[in-house]
């Protein structure tokens, strides 16, 4: 193995465990809920695996896109540690949290358009991640109209995202229609 590959698998290693330490009092929401860290290494697989990606600062700030707007971390930590590409990245997808939920979520629409090639496909991932999970193991306290809902708000988010990989829209469009197959199926109870 090369002295590169070698370096980036280091790095590799290096965002999967300070991620792990940083979420490692959180659990995702729903029932049996799976630990918080399943899902950046869950969106950051799906990057490489399925959208065939393998520029190193992109997984790595794929394993470390929820640290900011979830955890203790710092964009400075994050720029200290993994360097300035790997913060610009993660700063592109952490919304603004003194903002109101519902503003925010209007924003992801409208500011994904303009985010890097890169910061879409990390958002491609977590939509991915997302959009399974509301269909499989959603938040306990879901009504089907929410889950719904959130399927119908991903595609938009997505749709700021087209043009940059075509196996993860792919494998979007798959999930989500997968997805309305199910919950058309399900009834409120
Ligand atoms: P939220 O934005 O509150 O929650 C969804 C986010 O939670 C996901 O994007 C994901 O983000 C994270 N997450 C953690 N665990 C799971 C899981 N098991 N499955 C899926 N996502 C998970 O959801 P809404 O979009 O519904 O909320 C938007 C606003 O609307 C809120 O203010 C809410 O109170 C309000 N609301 C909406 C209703 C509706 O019917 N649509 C009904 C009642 C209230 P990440 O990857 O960052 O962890
Ligand atoms: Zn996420």
């Amino acid at each position: 193995m090369s002295e590169t590959a070698g370096s980036d698998l280091a790095l590799l290693l290096r965002a999967a465990s300070f991620s792990a330490d940083r979420h490692r009092h959180q659990s995702r929401k729903g029932d049996d809920p799976p630990p918080y860290i399943n899902h950046p290494i869950e969106a950051a697989s799906i990057l490489a695996n399925d959208g065939g990606i393998s520029d190193v600062t992109t997984l790595v700030a794929a394993l470390l896109h929820d640290t900011v707007e979830d955890t203790s971390a710092s964009s400075e930590e994050l720029e200290r540690d993994f360097g300035p590409e790997v913060r610009r990245l993660v700063e592109e997808v952490t919304d603004d949290k003194s903002l109101e939920k519902l503003e925010r979520k209007r924003l992801q629409i409208e500011h994904t358009p303009t985010l890097s090639t890169a910061a879409k496909q990390i958002k491609l991932g977590d939509k991915i991640c997302n959009t399974r999970d509301v269909v499989e193991n959603p938040p306990s306290d879901w009504s089907l109209q929410r889950r719904r809902d959130y399927l119908d708000w991903a595609e938009r988010v997505v749709a700021g995202c087209r043009g940059t990989n075509a196996g993860l829209e792919r494998y979007f469009d798959q999930v989500l229609s997968e997805g309305r197959d199910v919950l058309g199926r399900e009834r409120e109870v």
